[in-house]
């Protein structure tokens, strides 16, 4: 379990016997809110619990719950996510097309399958846990379907619904849960965390991450492309075809987030003197944001936030790369493009 998360662990362990039938646990991203889920999912169904332990790991519920089969827990998740964990090393690698295939949102019907699960007995000591990670991919006719099983539990059913980004959950969903908020780690150990990881320029990787250390250890693999991104961005007069034939290295949504948070960067040195996310290269932030307008940086930011929920699949991949950045370049040189204000 990480450091950061042992003493929500322990609030909630001690409070296991009146605990609500739906819990909505919601973490900042990066902080490792499926890994506290599964741990804590065990401890529910430990048959051997201990005060101030997490789930013994040792009893027979404990053995099947590492094998992924537990009669009495259900994991639900996007196909996408089972296929990354489950392909074994002789299948044949996904193609793209295939990969695009699966479904990135938790289906209907696997909500809807939950019902045989739910309208028999538990098999073992009375408790069954239903987890469902992340909980915002589920659309509204999901969260509809799941609706009637959170207004009428059954016995003994505890919902985990695993999420970071709460807000996309209806209304009607939040308000039948328990929420259980889990804090960002202290920055200190945060730090401390990724350097025992092994992991390079920590520092820089959890400024980056906004905080948040199991995203600094990610973004930490992609140190090289980063760190090259953000040397372009720094540059005034950055060829924008270059860039982008560069960006092809790299997956749109990534782009389009290291995009906005250079450009968050150079709005927040303009306006409050800080930077957030390129702590390490806050003088050549703030002297490209000193020649640009606060207006036409937070036009380009809502341009970005737009093409994020675009970036998962774009139609051409170079061509949306290309627009971005000649409206990056645009906004350097004090144009205004059209489509940057709606
Ligand atoms: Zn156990």
């Amino acid at each position: 379990m990480y450091k950061w998360h042992i003493d929500t662990f322990h609030s909630l362990h001690q409070k296991r016997a009146r605990l609500a039938h739906a819990i909505l646990l919601q973490a900042p991203e990066g902080t490792g809110v499926f890994e506290f889920s599964l741990e804590w999912a065990q401890a529910l169904l430990c048959e051997s619990v201990q005060e101030e332990a997490p789930a013994c790991g040792q009893c027979l519920a404990c053995g099947w719950f590492a094998a992924g089969n537990h009669p009495d827990f259900r994991l639900v998740q996007p196909d996408s996510y089972v296929q990354e964990a489950e392909s074994a090393e002789d299948d044949p690698p996904l193609t793209a097309r295939e990969r695009d295939k699966k479904s990135d949102q938790i289906r209907i019907d696997q909500v809807r399958e939950l019902q045989p699960f739910l309208n028999v007995g538990t098999h073992r000591a009375g408790r069954r846990v239903v987890l469902l990670h992340p909980a915002d991919s589920m659309n509204p006719a999901t969260q509809n379907a799941l609706l009637k099983n959170l207004e009428e539990p059954a016995l003994g059913t505890v919902f985990i619904l695993a999420t970071t980004h709460a807000h996309r959950l209806l209304p009607t969903v939040r308000s039948r849960c328990q929420v259980v908020g889990l804090s960002h780690p202290a920055p200190l150990e945060a730090l401390q965390w990724l350097r025992e990881q092994g992991v390079q320029q920590a520092e820089a990787m959890l400024a980056m991450a906004g905080g948040a250390p199991l995203l600094a250890a990610v973004l930490a693999d992609r140190a090289d492309f980063l760190n090259q991104l953000a040397e372009q961005l720094a540059n005034r007069r950055m060829d924008a075809l270059a860039v982008a034939a560069m960006c092809q290295r790299a997956a749109p949504v990534e782009v389009v987030t290291a995009l906005y948070r250079w450009c968050y960067d150079m709005l927040s040195s303009r306006i409050s003197g800080r930077v957030r996310y390129h702590a390490d290269r806050a003088a050549a932030v703030d002297a490209l944001a000193a020649q640009c307008s606060p207006r036409l940086i937070a036009g380009y930011l809502r341009r970005l936030a737009r093409a994020r929920a675009l970036a998962e699949h774009p139609l051409n991949p170079r061509l949306f790369m290309e627009d971005l950045l000649f409206g990056y370049v645009a906004m350097l040189d004090g144009r205004r493009l059209s489509g940057d204000y709606p």
